[in-house]
């Protein structure tokens, strides 16, 4: 009887195992079965990865950027349109990770728990994707850049939309250069570099000292120095591009004096400019519809005083990514918070049940009201002062702050600027990185300029 008893509990917890594993096995498969119907090495499932079938990609005012006709994925009619938005809308290839073809494939094809990527015509519904991105701004932003690798990245500091992100080098998804695995003209085409690079930050990391700074040097408004082009800090010597004269922290930031901010950063300590660095998005990843951006990195551990020093003016090892940037003047333009970037405005889905709600989210803080507000009127004061209002534009108030990074490869510096519009109609932030443009002033403005004027004209009309 005892052992009939034994018996009969094994067979119970072996039956209670097997239900167990099937539930678990299927559970697996009703979660992550889109995903690995997704996958890139799955593309056997069908020649173009599935998007032969798939529904169709629009930009904010509704011109079909990714649609599917008689069994062939096209794209834009013009090509410079499709080479300006293939890192955001990808190609068939499905090899630029971060774009939405690769990352929302299983959502765009329809993927059925059921059906798997063969769900019937008539029980298909809605699977289009609207964007944030306005197709003409992001023409502008790839025309303004050349023949120049780079970045550019706008969006609503209000409302979080990005209305334009472009990366060069592109190619034209209808026609994948044959050559594009070993041609270096196409070297890393495959990177958003909006959001998949970083780079050294030069002048432009400036903002984030003046935010340590405004944060634990009580009278550093008051903080007066006479530059003449270079002093030893922290034991050996630190440049400028020219002497500075005599001027205050308003000053400093305006004329870019590398003495003042690297001698500001070594009285900080790695400390508090470690800890400004990370509220401000250094060290983490930046997560917006289910893209990841790389990492901004700041990290001054194993830094001497003098590395520490530049670090203080975007040298050093740090490095930053252009959306990061372009964070950091959002914040600023909008009392020390940034609202968090988006670029899925729409998305109509039929067996997508986890579907989300798309739009404003609200980042943590990255600085105090009243510093950003400091920030943000220094920011104007550098524009008005140094580069010129008109540099920027005729029709919009810019703030802003240039970069000239020197990086460790033969060639020039890369030239950044990143900034936002004053103007309550068109509250755009923005960051710019031209590689080896060598001025922040000369190169990247123009291409800020005629994204941003791009951008009001869109806006406006
Ligand atoms: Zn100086």
């Amino acid at each position: 009887m005892k052992k009939t008893r034994t018996r009969s509990i094994m067979v119970l917890l072996m039956t209670l195992a097997f239900f167990a594993g099937i539930i678990y096995h299927i559970s697996n498969l009703w979660v992550h079965s889109a995903e690995w119907a997704s996958i890139p090495e799955n593309a056997h499932l069908s020649d173009s990865n599935g998007l032969e079938i798939a529904g169709t990609v629009y930009d904010r005012n509704g011109v079909v950027l990714a649609q599917s006709v008689d069994g062939k994925r096209v794209y834009n009619d013009d090509e410079a349109i499709r080479k300006a938005c293939l890192h955001v809308v990808g190609d068939d290839t499905t090899n630029i990770s971060t774009a939405i073809q690769t990352v929302y494939r299983s959502r765009l094809t329809d993927y059925n728990f059921i059906f798997g990527l063969g769900m019937p015509d008539t029980l298909k519904n809605g699977r289009n994707i609207t964007l944030t991105i306005d197709s003409e701004v992001q023409k502008a932003a790839y025309e303004a850049l050349g023949s120049y690798r780079g970045a550019v990245i706008v969006y609503n500091y209000k409302t979080g939309e990005i209305i334009c992100m472009v990366s060069t080098p592109t190619y034209d998804p209808e026609n994948v250069p044959s050559d594009i695995e070993t041609n270096d003209e196409y070297e890393g085409a495959y990177i958003n570099r909006a959001i998949s690079a970083s780079y050294p930050p030069g002048s432009t990391f400036k903002l984030v000292t003046s935010a340590a700074a405004l944060n634990t040097i009580p009278d550093v408004e008051k903080r007066t120095y006479e530059c003449t082009g270079s002093d030893i800090v922290a034991g050996k010597e630190i440049n400028c591009f020219e002497p500075n004269g005599f001027i205050d922290f308003r000053e400093a930031l305006a004329r870019s004096c590398n003495v003042y901010f690297a001698q500001l950063a070594v009285d900080i300590g790695k400390k508090d400019m470690t800890s400004q660095a990370e509220k401000m998005g250094f060290n983490s990843y930046i997560k917006f519809d289910e893209i990841e951006s790389a990492k901004s990195v700041y990290n001054v551990s194993k830094a001497s005083q003098n590395d520490l020093a530049w670090s203080g003016v975007g040298q050093y090892e740090v490095l930053e990514t252009p959306i990061n940037m372009a964070m950091i003047s959002a914040a600023i333009a909008n009392g020390g918070s940034p609202v968090n970037p988006y670029i899925i405005k729409d998305i109509s889905l039929s067996s997508d049940s986890g579907q989300k709600e798309h739009g404003k989210t609200e980042g943590s803080q990255m600085m105090s009201g009243d510093i950003a507000k400091k920030l943000y009127d220094m920011m104007d004061y550098t524009v008005e002062t140094n580069y010129g209002k008109s540099s920027f534009s005729d029709s919009l108030d810019v703030c802003a702050k240039t970069g000239t990074a020197e990086v460790d490869d033969e060639g020039d510096s890369h030239a950044w600027v990143t900034g936002f519009c004053k103007d309550e109609d068109c509250p755009l932030a923005f960051s710019v990185i031209v590689e080896h443009g060598n001025s922040g002033y000369s190169v990247a403005i123009p291409v800020a300029s005629a994204v941003l004027n791009s951008a009001a004209n869109q806006i406006r009309n």
